[in-house]
Order: structure tokens, then C-alpha cells, then sequence
């Protein structure tokens, strides 16, 4: 398969690694939004959270846990956006699920992660019906 993660993954392409261990690795960003910015990747391929499996996705929250630590400590912030660009549409711009964890900073310009759309158009009692309906 010719994804870029596996790659890496594999250590196939050099990163800046600051962790690993058996199901995960974390590493820097090649175009950070701050300094520090760190992708989370489960070692398998698993294109998004609809794709990889609960287990897994255990693993790599406590993955993501860990490197918060470590990313505390060397970096003096306690401040950190995480998230997850889940399909083409939400901006996932690599098939391999990834976590990023971006640093905060005082004044360093950035919004929440509320503020990435705004696109309401139904009030949320309908939404809700809508989605309970599907649901069964
Ligand atoms: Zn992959």
C-alpha cells in the first residue's frame, strides 16, 4: 500500500519521532501549525474512526495521553488542541487515521476547534429526530 503513514510507520521515511511503542508512534508535524505539533498514528493502516477498530482506538487515546505528557514537559505549556480530521470533507488530507496535538500558547493567534465551521441550518430538535429515525 502506498501510504505515506505506513511509511513512516514502518521507518521507512525519517521523522522527527518523539514516541513510540508497540501499536503507535508519535511524531512531529513536517508543516506544524506550532511549534511541537504532533500527529498521533496507530502503526496498522486504519483509513478513519469508522475504519479502525475500538481496541485500537483505545490504544492510540492513550497513546495521545502519553505524548501530551511528554510534549508538557518539554515544551512549558499545559494548553493543547486535539483533534482529528475525520474524511476529505473535514480536511483529512492523508488516508491514515491521525490525531493531531497542537500546543497553546498565550496569544498565539488560534481559535477553538468550534470555530473550524460554522454551518447550522436546522434546529437541533430536528437534527436529533432526523438522526434517532436513522438509528432505528
Ligand atoms: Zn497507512
Amino acid at each position: 500500500m502506498d501510504c505515506l503513514f505506513c511509511k513512516i510507520a514502518k521507518g521507512d521515511i525519517p521523522t522527527h519521532k518523539i514516541y513510540e511503542n508497540d501499536d503507535s508512534i508519535a511524531f512531529l508535524d513536517i508543516n506544524p501549525s506550532a511549534d511541537g505539533h504532533t500527529m498521533v498514528i496507530s502503526k496498522n493502516h486504519h483509513e478513519n474512526i469508522q475504519d479502525i477498530p475500538e481496541d485500537l482506538l483505545g490504544k492510540l487515546s492513550k497513546t495521545v495521553k502519553r505524548v501530551v505528557d511528554i510534549l508538557e514537559k518539554g515544551l512549558k505549556t499545559t494548553h493543547f488542541t486535539i483533534g482529528l480530521n475525520n474524511g476529505k470533507l473535514s480536511g483529512q488530507e492523508i488516508d491514515h487515521l491521525h490525531i493531531h496535538i497542537i500546543p497553546r500558547n498565550e496569544g498565539d493567534g488560534g481559535g477553538s476547534i468550534q470555530s473550524v465551521v460554522q454551518n447550522r441550518t436546522e434546529n437541533p430538535e430536528k437534527i436529533k429526530e432526523k438522526i434517532l429515525k436513522a438509528n432505528g
